[in-house]
């Protein structure tokens, strides 16, 4: 089990929750779940985070993507 902060995954710079996977898909999928539940609750910077995400283009999406995984990869087994 691997654990990556929300912030090293996109999410805002202050959110220091702990996204827990045995995998990097099932990060991914605890990750939406825990920024859709931020912005369900109406946390704008969660908000933000998801526009960011959406407006950028496939090359700054890919290299998100890689720099998420790379923290993934770095993360120390719990
Ligand atoms: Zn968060």
């Amino acid at each position: 089990m691997k654990k990556i902060l929300c912030s090293d995954l996109g999410g805002p710079a202050n959110c220091d929750v702990a996204i827990m996977g045995e995998t990097f898909d099932e990060l991914g999928e605890n990750s939406k779940t825990h920024v859709m539940q931020m912005v369900a609750a109406g946390d704008e910077d969660h908000q933000a985070a998801i526009e960011k995400m959406k407006s950028a283009t496939p090359e700054e999406q890919q290299k998100m993507f890689a720099s998420f995984k790379e923290a993934f990869d770095n993360a120390s087994e719990e």
